[in-house]
């Protein structure tokens, strides 16, 4: 149990409730050992849930609200993460291996989420369109209902706000199950809920596997909408479940994303910006550039100024505030040198990497680049999500482009150019939601994110979020 008011349990209606479903071993990624459990939500657990959500709802409470106070109400949310904040850090560096500096930055960019929805919460409305003489037309933007919200494990709590904010902002309840790989801080946000006044019943989390109470949640007749992020396995069978209820579904999946770099980059720069966009959380960000297209006259340049890079940073737990991290788990990690032991059997090279380092307990992968990849090679279409860089060539920005959209996934992608005209044209034909421009992960709060192609459908953050939680409603009155 957390020391603080917050229990490790699932938040039903405004009350904590153990759970009677299987319970969750926590491990830390840093060390290999468990150190804590939570009880997971059952099957009948989940339903209550649903059913403090859609109690909630009918009362009508945010909708029926002055929008000013849903907003200042999303804004005292924020407030209370931020108090939190000391609370919260240490438990999301230990369940999850990331440094002190990410948990931190998680938890501000979780707060600033209630505040950017907070701040749209007042200019959610419809519009008035002209019929004619006699006849009075004007839609409204109305909540589904009850929003499902399944958080994968890399970035739970600014994932699970990206989507619970604007789904409040537009007066929803939410019922949000956290990962079983990542399930402790999130309990935080319920503490945060509770004392912002947020009314009983509109925000629960229920913990769990993804297998009995995750299904539990997105194929419960009570839900009306799902937001998932994970994996593209996982996302088909979340789609199969809304199609079989018909409601709809936001799912943000995996990526492989690509980064092009022209002859005229500025390597240094290139190299950080790379560096980061692949080794951040060791490589598991769905945004991850785990693909560099470089021009072959400045090739051999980058890959050495990207290893120099990556000597001089070190590895280490996250409480000790190491740029290399732990992955969060055996398998996952196994994944990682499973993929770059393929890579290497099929021709590509480690310029450094390659292999699980000696001498550290936890879930340790040395960061990777490998050079000589090619087009065909598995690790080139796989997403990996560790911190495994492949590196590609090219020699004209046809083969760049068709290198980059040669996967089954879109998610992001990356252009290195002093040209800005080049920069254009290739963003045009970069078949990725995103597009960074000579700094990987540039962006913010503010601006839409989501997939092409198998990397899903719905875009979240910014103001496009908002068409996911609201639905049109016209209204036609003959005079
Ligand atoms: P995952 O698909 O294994 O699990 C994600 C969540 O789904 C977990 O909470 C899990 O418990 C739950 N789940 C599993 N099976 C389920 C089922 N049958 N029904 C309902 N819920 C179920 O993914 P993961 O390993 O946790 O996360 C890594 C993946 O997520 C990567 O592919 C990564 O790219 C992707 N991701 C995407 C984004 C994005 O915004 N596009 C962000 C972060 C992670």
């Amino acid at each position: 149990m957390a020391a603080s008011e917050t229990p490790w349990a699932n938040y039903i209606g405004g009350q904590w409730i153990k759970g009677s479903g299987q319970s969750i071993v926590v491990n830390a990624p840093a060390t290999g050992q468990a150190f804590d459990e939570i009880a997971g939500a059952s099957e009948s657990d989940v339903g209550a849930a649903v059913e403090a959500a859609r109690r909630a709802f009918n009362t009508r409470a945010l909708y029926d609200m002055r929008p000013h106070d849903r907003m200042l109400l999303l804004f005292r949310i924020a407030a209370e993460i931020r108090k939190l904040s000391d609370e919260i850090v240490p438990v999301l560096v230990k369940e999850n291996g990331k440094s002190v500096g990410f948990a931190k930055d998680e938890v501000e960019c979780t707060a600033q989420y209630f505040e950017y929805y907070g701040g749209i919460a007042d200019k959610v409305h419809g519009k008035s369109i002209p019929l004619g003489s006699g006849y009075l037309d004007y839609t409204q933007l109305v909540p589904f209902g009850v929003s499902a919200q399944i958080v994968p494990w890399n970035f739970p709590l600014e994932i699970a706000a990206r989507a619970i904010a604007p789904a409040l902002a537009c007066g929803n309840a939410v019922v949000v199950k956290s990962p079983e790989l990542s399930p402790l801080a999130m309990c935080f946000l319920a503490t945060a809920c509770a004392r912002a006044g947020l009314p009983a019943g509109y925000f629960n989390l229920i913990t769990g596997y993804g297998k009995d109470a995750g299904e539990a949640l997105v194929s419960h007749p009570g839900v009306d909408q799902v937001v998932f992020t994970g994996s593209v396995e996982t996302g088909r069978k979340i789609l199969r479940n809304a199609a079989e209820k018909i409601i709809p579904a936001v799912v943000e999946l995996g990526g492989k994303s690509a980064g092009i770099v022209y002859a005229d980059a500025d390597t240094t720069s290139v190299a950080s910006s790379a560096a980061i966009g692949i080794f951040a959380h060791a490589g598991q960000v769905c945004s991850a550039g785990s693909r560099l297209i470089v021009h072959e006259s400045i090739h051999d340049e980058v890959v050495e100024k990207i290893v120099t890079w990556v000597k001089g940073q070190t590895m280490g737990p996250g409480e000790e505030d190491h740029f290399f991290t732990p992955l969060i788990s055996a398998a996952q990690r196994d994944k990682a040198e499973r993929f770059a032991m393929i890579a290497l059997q099929a021709g590509a090279t480690a310029a450094t990497g390659g292999r699980r380092p000696d001498g550290l307990p936890g879930f340790y992968m040395t960061p990777t680049v490998l050079t000589g990849v090619t087009p065909a090679m598995e690790i080139n279409k796989h997403e990996v999500f560790g911190p495994v860089l492949s590196v590609l060539k090219f020699s004209d920005r046809e083969e760049a482009l068709s290198i980059a959209n040669g996967t089954e996934y879109g998610l992001a992608s990356g252009v290195y150019t002093k040209d800005l005209s080049l920069a254009h044209w290739t963003a045009d034909r970069l078949e990725a939601g995103t597009v960074f421009v000579n700094q990987w992960f540039a962006g913010g709060n503010e601006v839409p994110f989501g997939g092409f192609k198998r990397s899903g459908f719905g875009r979240e953050k910014g103001v496009e979020a908002m068409a996911n939680y609201c639905q049109v409603r016209n209204v036609a009155v003959r005079i």
